[in-house]
């Protein structure tokens, strides 16, 4: 996929609030991982995500919750990066899942899977990183 001038910098402005909250705000085991999340007016929403053994939500679905709460309800672009320096990290399955119900057209900043220093980034559709999509809709069975 070929990025405008423009979009590369907002994505790369979005890599930089997400790192910047993992470097400054990720303390200890509970919060490890900082998302950045682009809304559609141009305003950028980060979490961390909150561990627990129980299942505890992941940051870009802490940023989900989060621009919700600050009325953004069109998010467009998410990045997680981890902290001690782990750079940009994909979204686990489950965050896959919840970002095409919630988003279908969302962009998600992933690397390359390259030597970590080097990695280039990208930005891909969500539909892109799951292939043959369960449609949970799809498989409710009728009431009658
Ligand atoms: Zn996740």
């Amino acid at each position: 996929m070929t990025m405008s001038a423009q979009g590369q910098q907002l994505d790369q402005e979005l890599v930089e609030a997400a790192a910047h909250v993992a470097r400054t705000r990720c303390r200890g085991d509970n919060h490890t991982i900082a998302a950045a999340a682009r809304a559609r007016d141009g305003r950028i929403v980060t979490g961390v995500n909150a561990y627990h053994f129980t299942g505890g939500p992941c940051a870009e679905l802490v940023v989900i919750g989060a621009a919700a709460a600050q009325g953004a309800y069109e998010l467009e672009t998410m990045v997680a990066v981890g902290d001690r320096e782990r750079g940009v990290v994909p979204p686990c399955g489950r965050c896959r899942q919840v970002m095409l119900d919630y988003f279908p057209g969302m962009r998600v900043i992933v690397g390359d899977g390259g030597t970590k220093g080097s990695e280039r980034l990208r930005a891909v559709g969500i539909a892109e990183l799951l292939p043959s999509t369960y449609v949970w809709a799809d498989h409710q069975l009728s009431e009658e």
